[in-house]
Order: structure tokens, then C-alpha cells, then sequence
């Protein structure tokens, strides 16, 4: 149970699964036939463009136009209406229903809990599941192949999932190919597959350590290796010290 942080077995390989739903609260919403494939906003009542709130979720369809969690939703709803006047599919907007989300969330946990030697759950549609008595990473992904059906079997939904020797590449890599992805990351990939990716997919870099870094011309992880330790800890102080690490796929 390694996430309860019991000792590492020498010899052995790690694997870590991090399985994130797609699009979660939208893809809820979309098991409506009525509402599948339209773009479809979650969040806030528009109230044509005077109301108050965000966007909670923006299905695939909605963020062709521009659409995003977290926009205003006033915002969203006139990127909607631009899009309809260029003759675009119309946009639907629906309210959030949190009870809903819980409810089929504690449904996918169920499906995941039972299917890893530890199991911890993130957020309402993300979990990393220890997967390491399998043994290899070909067993984890086809135990990953099976979870994904089970869900589209049960609850008529996608996730994505990232399987990597340890969280961090886990996660980075269940974001690689959404929606519906499940990319595979060994640890011998671990460096050629993070270098070309942008700075951002780093946990804990956000737009402000983003802006600093590009400024200094650091836009990869290929890039970002470049820094000596510390420079990074002079930047940054203990979070550089993390971001060394990071940008060397490791993760405590
Ligand atoms: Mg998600």
C-alpha cells in the first residue's frame, strides 16, 4: 500500500495509474441523448448575457468556440451567440447539480477502490491507483483497458489514464490524449516523453511561474532541465527544489 507510504520492495517495479474522467461535469450532463455531441456549458444561469458566475465545465463541442472552465459566464454565453450567428450549433447552458456529480462519482470510485493494491481518490473525477503487484506495465495497461470499459459500460462515460512508475508522470501522462486516451509512460521513457512538453503540464506550474519562466526563455521541460538546482531554489526557494525534481519525472 504505497500510498499509505509503506517501504519500497528492492527489484521491483513501480506503477501508478492516474484515471481522470473527461470533461467530467459536461460528459455528465451529455448522457442526456438530447444534449450528446452540442456544445454544452455547465455553471452559472447565463441570463443572456447579464448573468453572474463561471463556467464550471465546457464540453469538447463548447471549447471549439473558446469556451473554458472558469470564464465568466457572460463571457461565455456571447462566444456562444458568436458562434450561433456563423451559423454554428447552438449552444446549451445547464446549472450545476452537485448531488448528481457525487452520485456518479462515488459509482466510478466504486469500479476503481477494488482494482489496485491502494487506491486515492484526488478530486470528484480523479484518482491514482497502485498498480505495482501487477507486476508490469503491460498488466497495468490492460487492467486500465478493463476500467475504462467498465465505466463506458456502467455509466456511459470516458477517462483518460495515464499509467507511469510514479504519480507524477501518472498524471502528466492521463492529460497527454484526452478524451478517451490512455498513454503509457515506462520508466526508461519517462525523460524523451516530458522533455518536448510545455512547461505547464507540471503540477504546481501555473500562469504566474509560467509568465517568470518564459520570460528567461524557458518553455519545455527540455528547457527547464537546463537550470542548475540552484538557480531554481534561488528563484524559487523549496518549490524550485520540487521543480528540479519535476522536471526529472521524479515524485516523492
Ligand atoms: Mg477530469
Amino acid at each position: 500500500m504505497r500510498f499509505a507510504g509503506a517501504a519500497i520492495i528492492l527489484g521491483s517495479v513501480r506503477i501508478v495509474a492516474h484515471v481522470d474522467m473527461d470533461a467530467f461535469y459536461a460528459a455528465v450532463a451529455q448522457r442526456n441523448p438530447a444534449l450528446r455531441d452540442r456544445p454544452l456549458v455547465v455553471g452559472a444561469d447565463p441570463k443572456e448575457g447579464h448573468g453572474r458566475g463561471v463556467v464550471t465545465a465546457a464540453s469538447y463541442a463548447a471549447r471549439r468556440y473558446g469556451i473554458r472552465s472558469a470564464l465568466p459566464i457572460s463571457r461565455a454565453w456571447r462566444l456562444a451567440e458568436a458562434a450561433r450567428r456563423r451559423g454554428e450549433p447552438e449552444t446549451i447552458f445547464v446549472r450545476d447539480d452537485h448531488a448528481l456529480y457525487r452520485e456518479v462519482s462515488a459509482r466510478i470510485m466504486a469500479i476503481l477502490v477494488p482494482a489496485g493494491d491502494a487506491f486515492q481518490k484526488t478530486s470528484v473525477d480523479e484518482a491514482y491507483l497502485e498498480l505495482s503487484s501487477l507486476g508490469s506495465f503491460d498488466a497495468a495497461v490492460e487492467r486500465a483497458r478493463q476500467l475504462k470499459a467498465e465505466i463506458v459500460s456502467q455509466e456511459g462515460l470516458t477517462a483518460s489514464v495515464g499509467i507511469g512508475p510514479n504519480k507524477l508522470v501518472a498524471k502528466i501522462a492521463s492529460d497527454f490524449q484526452k478524451p478517451d486516451g490512455l498513454t503509457v509512460v515506462r520508466a526508461e521513457e519517462v525523460q524523451p516523453f516530458l522533455d518536448p512538453l510545455r512547461i505547464r503540464v507540471i503540477p504546481g506550474i501555473g500562469p504566474k511561474t509560467e509568465r517568470f519562466l518564459h520570460e528567461r526563455h524557458i518553455r519545455t521541460v527540455a528547457d527547464l532541465r537546463t537550470l542548475e538546482r540552484a538557480q531554481l531554489a534561488e528563484w524559487f526557494g523549496r518549490w524550485g527544489e520540487d521543480l528540479f525534481a519535476k522536471a526529472r519525472g521524479r515524485s516523492r
